[in-house]
């Protein structure tokens, strides 16, 4: 969705105070974008608090990054932005955030698990984390670039988040149901730590996107780790895993072969 140039510079304004107010980023940190149309996209400059952003502070650049008819810098993170509207025709907003609690998850690596709240698998699925590229270099917009294809939230490793969407609202929900899914982990470890979904409760969350229509892009929660280091089978794909002594007539080759040399020896006893 395209919007008018004034109303872009408005959800700006608006979402760069309310990403600032609720401790999403920090001093000058962060930038957020609009595309105005195919080669023109509206940006946050370099250098501003976001709580003091206002309309005139905003600046339009081409998709080589050059400020259109302007003296001023864009956002050092340009490059991320525009990164991110070429891997995807179909947003026309992105936010570069600095969320504290999800980030912290990235310092220590410890997983970012986003398949375990059923609000947060629906909406945001697995959120992949790019791995750590230095700020400000074409090496960042590299790191995340097949991650932002195929999902709408990706951590940036050491840094930050990028969310995406068709409006700066939807993009701003998912910044927000990031750092709330992060602080909520953060108190599960706090109590021993977090109990995982089954597959079966994922694969039925899975479903709803379709009951409800959500029509965000994410990478499906599928496998999870602890999942393979039990030798379930495991693809990696929606609908293709299964938890330990679950779904038995999705043996894996190795099982089948174990399951039916225990029924063969069983049936030889019984003779
Ligand atoms: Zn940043």
């Amino acid at each position: 969705m395209v919007i008018g140039e004034l109303e872009a510079r408005k959800q700006i304004v608006y979402y760069s105070r309310k990403t600032h107010a609720q401790g999403l980023v920090c001093a000058t940190d962060g930038n957020l974008s609009v595309r105005l149309s195919k080669e023109r996209f509206l940006i946050t400059p370099s250098g501003i608090r976001k709580e003091d952003v206002t309309i005139d502070d905003l600046l339009v650049i081409d998709s080589d990054g050059n400020p259109v008819g302007d003296t001023r810098r864009p956002s050092t993170e340009y490059k991320v932005h525009l990164e991110a509207y070429r891997r995807r025709d179909d947003i026309s907003a992105v936010i570069h955030a600095h969320p504290p609690k999800s980030i912290a998850f990235t310092l220590t690596k410890t997983p970012l698990d986003t398949c375990i709240l059923p609000e947060v698998v629906v909406t945001l699925g697995d959120v992949p984390v790019a791995p750590y590229a230095t700020p400000s270099t074409d090496d960042l917009p590299g790191s995340m670039s097949d991650l932002i294809a195929v999902s709408d939230v990706v951590m940036l490793a050491r840094h930050g988040s990028v969310t995406v969407g068709a409006t700066m609202a939807e993009a701003f929900k998912k910044l927000e149901k990031l750092e709330h899914n992060a602080e909520i982990l953060i108190y599960a470890h706090m109590l021993g730590g977090a109990q995982p979904f089954s597959h079966q409760e994922i694969h039925r969350l899975q479903g709803l996107r379709d009951f409800y229509g959500i029509q965000t892009k994410v990478r499906g929660c599928g496998c999870r780790p602890e999942w393979n280091d039990s030798k379930a089978a495991c693809s990696g794909g929606e609908g293709e895993c299964r938890s330990p002594g679950e779904n038995p007539e999705a043996l894996s080759p190795a099982d089948l072969e174990t399951l039916v040399d225990e029924i063969v020896r069983r049936v030889r006893e019984a003779l």
